[in-house]
């Protein structure tokens, strides 16, 4: 039993945002208190959130976990370590992994160990093609019964449109969910950075804003074509905003998501060959980062994701054309997201949308993403004033790849539950779970 007392209750899918308490029993949300007040004696452990928010847990529908294959970078327990840190009580893991979680064996892997060693709950997404090789199609209703919530090629784009026509038509016919990475190879091939002037001065070659809209193209044409449905990943340039907001207005199925990078930096970023401020998609120009930020504003982009991308020294440290792509992200997706308040535009309900309502809507995850009576008790208790400095000893991941060390962040989660356990609190009195 626990006791989550007198905070803000932001929960859009209640659309409630007012001071209440929420009443954990057994891992799920027994109740809700509205009003200020809450029992004066209480059988279980109490957290006064007071002067906090209170989140239903944030969902990060795109990490790379890279586990199997990769856990000098990252594996499931310390990835999900950054999650908890970061406020997250729930990520979504992409299938680029060694081997690539094309089959029963890999996702079954990743379920389990997480269900053993993680902080957060871990949802796997499956390839869409085996060895993510973009020929023969995995098993996708297999794949789906061991645990895999969605579908994606993630790192890798699935070149041939008729593959992706099918694809879209076997997912539709049993409700399953495509996720894409837009872009389109040979128009990307070589590129190190956005393609324009900061680009040309610094001698990179460049990766043009078409090579991402092409494939956002297809992909509506497609989900139009075949009534399939699909999300496109980490959308970061404004035609491409445009085309999803034009294809949403037509009735396509389709949603998309943005990184917190790429509504808070520019191809600027990459000045002095800052391989930390690499990566794919690139980052962009002034005028896409603004279309982003309207886009989430008017509600073209329904979702924020990390794409956290751990990568060792031994890939970053080295010439930029050579360095791999990515940043870690679970860490700084809230605080870099919770700036896009001040701006107007987005209220805190629809920040909770954003980062958790969602995520938990497109992926078909009916018991989170929301505080409502029943739901798991997945709950991310928030500082909104806090100011704090974001550093290398913070983070939990095995990962350092950042630009955004030394950085001055505003708000941080500051207590997590998942399941009716704490996996992360700086809440005095208040010790995680062990
Ligand atoms: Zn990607």
């Amino acid at each position: 039993m626990l006791l989550i007392k007198g905070g803000r209750v932001i929960d859009p899918a209640e659309g409630r945002d007012e001071t209440g308490s929420i009443v954990i029993r057994d891992g799920r949300v027994a109740d809700y208190l509205a009003g200020p007040d809450a029992p004066k004696t209480f059988d279980g452990a109490v957290i006064d959130a007071a002067g906090k928010w209170v989140l239903p847990g944030l969902i990060d529908m795109h990490v790379h976990l890279r586990d199997p294959g990769y856990e000098w970078k990252e594996d499931i327990r310390s990835g999900t370590a950054a999650a908890a840190s970061g406020g997250f009580t729930s990520v979504v893991c992409m299938a680029n992994t060694r081997p690539v979680n094309d089959h029963v064996a890999v996702t079954r892997y990743i379920r389990e160990k997480a269900a053993s060693a993680g902080s957060a709950e871990v949802f796997p997404v499956a390839a869409v093609t085996r060895g993510q090789k973009g020929e023969g199609m995995t098993d996708f209703s297999e794949l789906f019964e061991a645990g895999a919530v969605a579908f994606s090629d993630d790192g890798v784009p699935i070149r041939s449109s008729l593959m992706l026509r099918r694809a879209l038509e076997y997912a539709r016919a049993f409700d399953f969910l495509l996720l894409d990475h837009a872009e389109d190879p040979e128009l990307c091939d070589g590129g190190a950075a956005n393609e324009g002037w900061t680009a040309h001065r610094l001698g990179l070659p460049g990766i043009p804003a078409a090579a991402e809209e092409i494939a956002i193209s297809r992909d509506i044409l497609l989900a139009r074509f075949t009534g399939g449905r699909i999300h496109i990943q980490h959308v970061s340039t404004k035609t491409g905003v445009d085309l999803i907001r034009l294809a949403k207005g037509a009735g396509v199925n389709v949603t998309c998501e943005t990184a917190p990078h790429y509504f808070t930096l520019t191809e600027a970023a990459i000045e002095g060959y800052d391989t930390n401020a690499k990566m794919n998609p690139p980052l962009r120009g002034e005028v896409d980062r603004m279309a982003i930020l309207e886009g989430i504003a008017d509600g073209t982009i329904d979702a924020i994701a990390s794409d956290h991308a751990p990568h060792d020294a031994y890939v970053k440290r080295c010439e930029f054309t050579a360095a791999a792509n990515g940043i870690i992200g679970l860490e700084t997706a809230l605080p870099l997201s919770m700036a896009l308040l001040a701006g107007g535009g987005v209220t805190p309900l629809r920040l909770a949308d954003l980062l958790s309502a969602a995520p938990a809507r497109i992926l078909g995850l009916s018991r989170k993403g929301t505080l409502g009576a029943g739901a798991d008790a997945d709950v991310t208790i928030v500082d909104p004033e806090v100011q704090w400095e974001f550093r290398e000893s913070d983070v939990r991941s095995k990962s350092r790849n950042t630009p955004f060390f030394g950085w001055t962040m505003t708000g941080r989660a500051v207590a997590v539950i998942r399941g009716g356990r704490i996996t992360h609190s700086l809440l005095e009195g208040t010790a995680a779970d062990a």
